[in-house]
C-alpha cells in the first residue's frame, strides 16, 4: 500500500481523499495556489506545497509544479480528485512516467471515454444502447441536416470533447439547425480547444440516472446501483438520489449488470459512471466519466462501501474486496449541492463566512471544507458545501433532510441553502416525479 499521497485538489473532495487515506494509514501532502493558504484541506494535510498563484491554469493545472510537489514531499501516488486534472490522460501518463502511481483509470481509457464520438462507439459495440444520433462527428451543416432529417427533430447537438454542458444546443426544426450547429461548435472551441461536434435525438422527458461502477486489474468489476441526477440547471446537477424513485427492481438489476460488464469487458480499472438517459422505460448512454463523482457519497450511504478507499487499494493493484453479491442496498440518501451562489440569481457570492452551523444527527453527512472565518475565493467552483442524508426509506429521508436543511446555517455570504429547503417541499419532487427539465421550468414559473 502506498505510504503518501498528493492529493492533487481542493476543497471538500481533497478533504474527502485525505480522510480516506488517513483512516487506511495513509500520509497526505496537499497542494495550494496562493488563495488556499488557509483553506482546510492544507491544514488537515500532513504535508503542504504551494503550487502557484490563484488562477487553475497557474496551479492546479500546473503540471510541472504537481510533479515537483511529488517529487519533493515523496509521495507514491497522486490522486487527482474530481475536475482539474482528473481527465486528463497525459496527465495521468506523465505522473506514471515520473514514477508515481495516478490512482485513477489507464490514460488509454481516459482517452477513450474523454472523447465522446469514441466512447459512444466503444460502449454501443459493447452492447449498451446509446441515444439515435450521427455515427461520428459531424464536419458539415449540410451533413447536420440530412442525420437530423433521419433521427427526427429536436435535435441536440453535442461537443465531442463536451464536459460541464458546454458546447450543447439544441435545434427545434430545419430552420433553427444552422445557428445552432455553428454556437455548438464556437462554444465548443472556446470551451476544448476542439470545435468537433456529433448529434443526437432531443429527448423530451428523460431521467437522468447513472450507474456507479468500480474495476480493478484481475479482471473483476462490480457496480454500486444508481443515482438519479435529473433535478439539473444548465445542465449541472443540483439534487441528486439514490435508489431512483424512477426505476423498478428489474430494471435496476439490469442496468447495473450491464453496465458492470461493459467495464470488465474493457478491463478498467478504478471507480467510474458510466451515464444514461432513461426515458418510457429505455435507457439510452451518454458518457462515461473515468473518475470520482461529487454524487458518489449517495452510492456510499445505501451500501456502506468507502469508495474512496477502493479507489486507493485498486490503483495500489490489489484486488477487489467486494463481490457484486456483497453489495447490499440499504434505504434512501439523497445529496443537496450548496453552492456560494443567490439563490435567484444564481451570481457567485464569493467572500468571508460570519457564522457556520453545519447539521448533525444520526445518517446526516456534511462534505465541506468550511469553517467559520473561511473565505470563499472568487476563483474556483462555487460549490461550497454537499449536505447528504440517509434514510431507511425514501419518505424518512426526505424528513430528515428538510430537518437538516432547516438546522444547516452559512452566513456572511448568500448560499443556494434557501433554494434547496423550497425545492424539496415541491409536490413534484416529493413524488419523485421529474424529469432533467423540470428544474429549469420550476425556475421559470417562479
Ligand atoms: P456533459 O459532458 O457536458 O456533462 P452529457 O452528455 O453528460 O454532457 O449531458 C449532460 C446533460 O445534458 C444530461 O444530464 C442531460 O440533462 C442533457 N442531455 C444530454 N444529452 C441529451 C439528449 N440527447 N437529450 C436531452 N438531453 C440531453
Amino acid at each position: 500500500m502506498f505510504e503518501k499521497v498528493l492529493i492533487a485538489n481542493r476543497g471538500e473532495i481533497a478533504l474527502r481523499i485525505h480522510r480516506a487515506c488517513h483512516e487506511m494509514g495513509i500520509q497526505t501532502v496537499a497542494v495550494h495556489s496562493t488563495a488556499d493558504a488557509d483553506a482546510m484541506h492544507v491544514r488537515l494535510a500532513d504535508e503542504s506545497v504551494c503550487i502557484g498563484p490563484p488562477p487553475s491554469k497557474s496551479s492546479y493545472l500546473n503540471i510541472p509544479a504537481i510533479l515537483t510537489a511529488a517529487s519533493i514531499t515523496g509521495a507514491d501516488a497522486i490522486h487527482p480528485g474530481i475536475g482539474f486534472m482528473s481527465e486528463n490522460a497525459n496527465f495521468a501518463e506523465m505522473v506514471e512516467q515520473h514514477g508515481f502511481t495516478f490512482i485513477g483509470p489507464t490514460p488509454e481509457h481516459i482517452r477513450i471515454m474523454g472523447d465522446k464520438v469514441t466512447a459512444k462507439k466503444t460502449v454501443k459495440d459493447l452492447g449498451l444502447p446509446t441515444v439515435p444520433g450521427s455515427d461520428g462527428g459531424i464536419a458539415t451543416v449540410e451533413e447536420a441536416k440530412s442525420v437530423a432529417e433521419d433521427i427526427g427533430y429536436p435535435v441536440l447537438i453535442k461537443a465531442a470533447a463536451g464536459g460541464g454542458g458546454k458546447g450543447m444546443k439544441v435545434a427545434r426544426d430545419a430552420a433553427g439547425l444552422p445557428e445552432a450547429y455553428q454556437l455548438a461548435r464556437s462554444e465548443a472551441m472556446a470551451a476544448f480547444g476542439n470545435d468537433e461536434v456529433y448529434m443526437e435525438k432531443y429527448l423530451e422527458k428523460p431521467r437522468h440516472i447513472e450507474v456507479q461502477l468500480l474495476g480493478d486489474m484481475h479482471g473483476n468489476a462490480v457496480h454500486f446501483g444508481e443515482r438519479d441526477c435529473s433535478i439539473q440547471r444548465r445542465h449541472q446537477k443540483v439534487i441528486e438520489e439514490a435508489p431512483s424513485p424512477g426505476l423498478n427492481a428489474t430494471e435496476r438489476e439490469q442496468i447495473g449488470a450491464l453496465a458492470a460488464d461493459v467495464i470488465r469487458r474493457l478491463g478498467y480499472r478504478g471507480v467510474g459512471t458510466i451515464e444514461f438517459l432513461y426515458e418510457n422505460g429505455r435507457f439510452y448512454f451518454i458518457e462515461m466519466n473515468t473518475r470520482l463523482q461529487i454524487e458518489h457519497t449517495i452510492s456510499e450511504m445505501i451500501t456502506g462501501v468507502d469508495l474512496v478507499r477502493e479507489q486507493i487499494r485498486v490503483a495500489a493493484g490489489l484486488p477487489l474486496t467486494y463481490k457484486q453479491e456483497d453489495i447490499v442496498f440499504n434505504g434512501h440518501s439523497i445529496e443537496c449541492r450548496i453552492n456560494a451562489e443567490n439563490p435567484e440569481t444564481f451570481t457567485p457570492s464569493p467572500g468571508q463566512i460570519q457564522g457556520y452551523h453545519p447539521p448533525g444527527g444520526l445518517d446526516v453527512r456534511v462534505d465541506s471544507a468550511l469553517y467559520d472565518g473561511y473565505r470563499v475565493p472568487p476563483h474556483y467552483d462555487s460549490m461550497i458545501a454537499k449536505l447528504i442524508v440517509h434514510g431507511t426509506n425514501r419518505n424518512e429521508c426526505l424528513l430528515r433532510l428538510r430537518r437538516a436543511l432547516e438546522e444547516f446555517h452559512i452566513g456572511g455570504i448568500d448560499t443556494t441553502l434557501p433554494l434547496h429547503r423550497t425545492l424539496i417541499a415541491q409536490p413534484d419532487f416529493i413524488n419523485g416525479d421529474y424529469d432533467i427539465h423540470w428544474l429549469e421550468k420550476y425556475l421559470a414559473r417562479k
